[in-house]
């Protein structure tokens, strides 16, 4: 029987939304007690829980079909696949829009910024040492880059380096270790890739569902069915406050000829301003209700 196979993060930022994304979509596992390996129950689709750093690497390789990793990882360790196979390439399905986060070049606080130039024959610590060497190359920067496991922010008050590429979301850290981010490398987020080779057409239709079936996931988040109560000469000023909402549907209520109830699929996010733009507009007895699946 094929079965097709997804790398995740077994414990980290992204373990726990990547879990939740794929049992979302209708997927479920048999938990094994060692959490390497989770036979998949209802469809032939098995989980690998890894270190986030190995995913490329099981996609590119082929013992993966699919892999959830955050985009600075997936670059990085493409880039650094290519000294061996410079053909390497992985594809990307979907942006998944969690795990945001963004590789910054930091310089220390007391130092004035001009432009990348300026790191022009210095040394940049880094755990990413491609995508860095990449960003220095794009601004016709030639540095030393110290590759670091770790601990890349104390690089600069440690001496051995002049500056850092990190990743960074609230900037505390780098504060903490008196930095400051000056320029922007990548802006990164999770996402969905598949192993580069194709696969046979069973394996090719199981994939395809899940895609439609994680897509489905990620509009339901954002959808919402709203029921409301208006005034039937208001109905065209009500329709167009209503976000991402085609066709609603009009009920009649009873008893109440010049008042209707009014159900719609918002396909865009409904927000606090959107329902008092409602009530302004004579709407009542608003109801916002999430959706759980969608199948367009
Ligand atoms: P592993 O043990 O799997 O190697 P890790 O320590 O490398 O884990 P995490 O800190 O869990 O990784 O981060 C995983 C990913 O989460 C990062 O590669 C990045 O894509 C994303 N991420 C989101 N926000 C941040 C952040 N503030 N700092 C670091 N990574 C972040
Ligand atoms: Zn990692």
């Amino acid at each position: 029987m094929t079965r097709l196979k997804i790398a995740i993060q077994k414990s980290g930022r992204l373990a726990e939304k990547s879990l939740r994304l794929l049992e979302s979509s209708g997927l479920s596992f048999a938990r094994s007690k060692d959490k390497l390996f989770w036979f998949g129950r209802n469809l032939p689709v098995d989980l690998l829980l890894v270190r986030d750093d190995d995913i490329p690497r099981l996609l590119l390789e082929g013992v993966c079909q699919l892999g959830i990793v955050g985009e600075n990882v997936a670059i990085e360790k493409v880039l650094e696949s290519r000294a061996r196979r410079p053909d390497a390439r992985l594809e990307p399905l979907l942006p998944l829009e969690f795990g945001h986060c963004r590789l910054m070049l930091a310089i220390p606080e007391d130092e004035t910024f001009q432009d990348v130039n300026q790191i022009n024959g210095r040394r940049v610590a880094t755990s990413y040492p491609h995508l860095t060497r990449d960003f220095l190359a794009r601004h016709g920067v030639e540095a030393d880059i110290v590759t670091l496991n770790g601990a890349v922010e104390i690089a600069p008050s440690l001496g051995t380096a002049d500056a850092i590429v990190d990743l960074v979301s609230t900037g505390t850290t780098l504060r903490a270790n008196h930095l400051k981010a000056v320029a922007e490398v990548l802006s990164s987020q999770a996402a969905l890739y598949r192993c580069p080779e194709s696969l046979d057409n069973e394996r090719e239709a199981l994939l395809a569902k899940l895609l439609t079936r994680i897509q489905g996931v990620q509009q339901a988040a954002e959808t919402k069915y709203v029921m409301l109560h208006a005034p039937r000469d208001r109905l065209a000023r009500i329709s167009a406050i209503l976000p991402g909402a085609e066709s609603p549907t009009i009920l009649n209520l009873e008893g109440q000829p010049d008042r209707v109830a009014v159900h719609a699929v918002c396909t865009e996010q409904v927000f606090w301003e959107h329902l008092e733009e409602l009530k302004a507009a004579g709407a009542s007895a608003v109801l916002v209700l999430p959706v759980e699946k969608m199948l367009a």
